[in-house]
């Protein structure tokens, strides 16, 4: 008998749920009758949202135009947007959702990004949405792509397309997370490469991650792109800390 791995993954968590009287993942309280899994609608309400005014081009919070970096040394792509601060519950959300695989949690994270869709950010603009893709190896391990699993949550309410086969993660870096910024840039250095590129020529493409630290891998994936001379790069992040780019 053929089981869809998704039916699966939510079957084995209502099991762990009903053997294990759940806790908030994040403040630890109970767990009533919430509207998401995992984590209390108390903790839901906590996310940090990020709001303009923020810079035309990185989108970190910032009073004038543009910030100091972006001034200076203007980023590969047009606009990076992203939903919220990375920390507390979405840090644990997104944590629970990648690798933990609590994979019900993919709903209420796409339904937040639907929800508080930057004011500047049209997603029908684009041609074209394209998560940042993980090394095959990793997708066998994990069972999916955190990143294509919103990217196509939000693709298919919004009407866009997802792109998965035009951008390959070649190299099976180490995880970023593990790294200091300048290594992350050295590990990341080579790891996608692109093939029918003539998909994405004259397109406008929205590059679509869970969460941005340092950038190093939105810096790659922007630079590969660019070789197959799409119209426009935008970034979209679910989280982000708020270093500059
Ligand atoms: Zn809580
Ligand atoms: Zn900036």
């Amino acid at each position: 008998m053929h089981i869809r791995p998704n039916f699966l993954q939510q079957t084995i968590e209502s099991a762990i749920t009903f053997i294990y009287p759940a806790q908030c993942h994040v403040c630890k309280k109970q767990l009533g009758f919430e509207s998401a899994p995992y984590i209390c609608d108390t903790c839901w309400k906590f996310i940090e949202f990020i709001q303009s005014p923020w810079c035309e081009i990185c989108g970190i919070p910032y009073t004038e135009d543009l910030c100091n970096s972006c001034a200076t040394k203007p980023p590969r792509f047009g606009k990076l947007r992203t939903i919220a601060v990375y920390e507390n519950t979405i840090q644990q959300a997104i944590h629970l959702f990648k690798f933990n695989k609590r994979y019900s949690l993919s709903h209420t994270l796409k339904q937040l990004i639907l929800d508080n869709i930057p004011c500047d950010l049209n997603l029908t603009d684009y041609d074209y949405v394209l998560p940042v893709p993980i090394h095959k190896k990793r997708l066998r391990e994990r069972g999916f792509n955190q990143s294509t699993l919103l990217a196509k949550g939000i693709a298919k309410v919004v009407g866009l397309r997802v792109l998965e086969d035009v951008l390959i993660r070649e190299k099976n870096t180490s995880p970023q997370s593990s790294l200091d910024r300048e290594a992350r840039q050295t590990n990341i250095k080579g790891a996608f490469k692109i093939q029918n590129a003539d998909i994405i020529r004259d397109k406008h493409i929205l590059v679509f991650d869970d969460v941005f630290t340092t950038g190093a891998t939105v810096r790659e994936v922007v630079n590969v792109l660019w070789d197959a001379d799409p119209m426009e790069i935008d970034v979209l992040t679910l989280a982000r800390t708020l270093n500059p780019y």
